[in-house]
């Protein structure tokens, strides 16, 4: 990340790394040291001071790490600028007229995103943590010097207990010319202060579907190149299928089965890069000013001394741990995209309160019991929670189905936003909630409610019984309980219900 001379980064930067900061005297022995000042580093030394043990925290970087910086943040406020620009190009559709066509001031964007950055981050500032929430907050590399120490600044601090918790970064493929043409990742997609005209979206995971419609809503001319046979790989197909109907009137173009070969500089028109791209044997070229990569995230693992802290690692998985967030060496825990699969922030945030639980009391909270929904914040929004159809029959699992169409539901018309879905996966014979898929304008929202009944064991027909204000889209939840219920009403219990109803006439 390239901070800017304006008052938004130095804002930003006087919160998340204070250019005049002094790390403080180290004390003889913390109950927790936290490495990685990104959100599962934040939560775990933050609860570990508010329950009373001296902790510290290490960033090299930037407090706040990948999702206030270059992740989360920056992203939702891109996509909310690229969303209204779709709608005000969509207002006809209203009965709305606009004014000439939509021009979108892509400094203006970026100014704004910056704003955003500056006005969140002092929740994550080295002066709130070291001085309202009592954690000793050090800016500096961290490397273990031992099963029970470590080194930053030149300093040995000794722990009890430790939480690796040094997030990821983007996988670069190795593929040919790449590196030497260049390449945006998110790390430095958010310094961009002109739109490229042409850009080349490397990955159809999370962060390329959001980022490849943003940037065409923009104006930019995007080309999506996945190799899979869909996009959002693991996301249910018809969800997928919603996507790419939605990216088509967007006009992205998508190019599935097809992997990016190779990579120059200069080209024709202009352009800045040419792209060789190969499909089912046949191969074109491409002409583009930038290249996204997003495909994949790698953990953050080496230089840090692991090997002499005794800790295992995978360099493409991760830290090994165990259901409990402990390392090879008991006294070290690991949290968030660092060791996890699920690289989410509020994952990050309920496997650091786990770690807190963990390290400092009896290891008695495991990572399989939470109930982890996500969300990829494309219009529309694919929401899920819980198990995929595929989960449940690789484990031999029976499950019964649930659908209710957002055309079937009144405010999803009455709003124009009828293209999504709720499915929702019960175990077979049983209201026993397995997993749910949303896509809906806010599905991010919507999911909560499958979230807390699953969390809360209340079953598909309990929903029934949930009242939503009419309308909402949320509604669409209780409509799918409904077609359960329906289903439970044997042909004797009806028979039963027709004779009490003609008893009483
Ligand atoms: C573009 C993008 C969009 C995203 N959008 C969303 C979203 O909408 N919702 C969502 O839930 N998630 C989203 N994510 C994922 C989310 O950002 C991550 O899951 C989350 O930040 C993980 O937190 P973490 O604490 O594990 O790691 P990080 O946030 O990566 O923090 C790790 C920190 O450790 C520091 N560090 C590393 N090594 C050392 C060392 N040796 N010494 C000291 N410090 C070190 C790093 O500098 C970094 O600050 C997005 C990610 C990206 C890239």
């Amino acid at each position: 990340m390239t901070l800017l001379d304006d008052e938004r980064d130095r804002e930003l930067l006087r919160n998340v790394h204070p250019p005049d900061w002094t790390n403080p005297e180290h004390r003889d022995l913390y109950d927790l040291v936290a490495i990685g000042g990104g959100t599962a580093g934040l939560i775990s030394a933050a609860g570990a001071a508010g329950l009373g043990a001296r902790a510290a925290l290490i960033e090299r970087e930037h407090l706040g790490g990948d999702c206030l910086n270059v992740g989360c943040v920056p992203s939702k406020s891109l996509l909310r600028s690229a969303h209204v620009a779709a709608e005000i190009r969509d207002a006809e559709r209203f009965g709305v007229r606009a004014a000439g066509p939509v021009e979108v001031d892509f400094g203006a964007v970026m100014r704004r995103m910056r704003e955003i950055r500056a006005r969140i981050s002092p929740v994550d500032s080295a002066a709130r943590y070291s001085g309202e929430l009592g954690v000793d907050v050090f800016f500096g590399h961290a490397r273990f010097t031992g099963p029970r120490s470590l080194e930053v600044g030149g300093r040995t601090l000794r722990f009890k207990r430790a939480v690796v918790a040094t997030g990821a970064r983007a996988a670069v493929p190795p593929v040919d010319g790449l590196a030497d043409a260049g390449f945006l990742t998110n790390e430095s997609v958010f310094d961009l202060t002109e739109l490229p005209r042409r850009l080349l979206v490397l990955g159809g995971g999370p962060i390329g579907c959001e980022l490849s419609q943003a940037f065409r809503r923009f104006g930019a001319e995007v080309t999506l190149v996945e190799q899979a046979p869909q996009f959002l790989g693991r996301e249910d197909p018809d969800a997928a299928a919603v996507l790419r109907a939605a990216f088509e009137r967007d006009g992205i173009d998508v190019r599935l089965e097809t992997s990016v070969s190779k990579v120059a500089r200069g080209g024709p028109d202009g352009a800045q890069r040419i792209v060789s791209l190969a499909s089912n044997g046949r191969s074109e070229t491409l002409a583009v000013d930038a290249i996204l990569v997003g495909a994949g995230r790698v953990p953050n693992v080496e230089g840090m001394g692991l090997e002499e802290a005794g800790v295992a690692y995978d360099p493409r998985r991760g830290i090994q741990i165990d259901d409990y967030l402990r390392t090879t060496n008991r006294r070290v825990f690991a949290a968030g995209d660092c060791c996890m699969a699920t690289q989410f922030t509020h994952a990050a945030e309920f496997a650091a309160r786990t770690v807190i639980q963990n390290a400092l009391f009896l290891p008695t909270k495991k990572l399989s019991s939470l109930t982890i929904p996500w969300c990829t914040y494309t219009s529309p929004e694919i929401a899920h929670v819980g198990l995929y159809a595929r989960d449940a029959e690789a484990r031999g699992i029976e499950i019964d189905t649930w659908v209710h169409e957002l055309a079937d539901v009144d405010r999803a018309i009455a709003e124009g936003d009828t293209d999504g879905f709720v499915k929702l996966h019960t175990k077979k014979g049983t209201d026993r909630i397995l997993g749910a898929t949303i896509v809906a304008r806010h599905a991010g929202d919507l999911i909560s409610e499958i979230g807390v009944a699953m969390a809360g064991g209340v079953g598909l027909g309990g929903l029934t019984s949930v009242i939503h204000p009419y309308p909402t889209q949320a509604d669409a939840i209780r409509q799918v309980a409904n077609a359960y219920n329906r289903t439970r009403l044997t042909p004797t219990a009806k028979r039963i219900f027709e004779w009490i109803i003609r008893a009483k006439r």
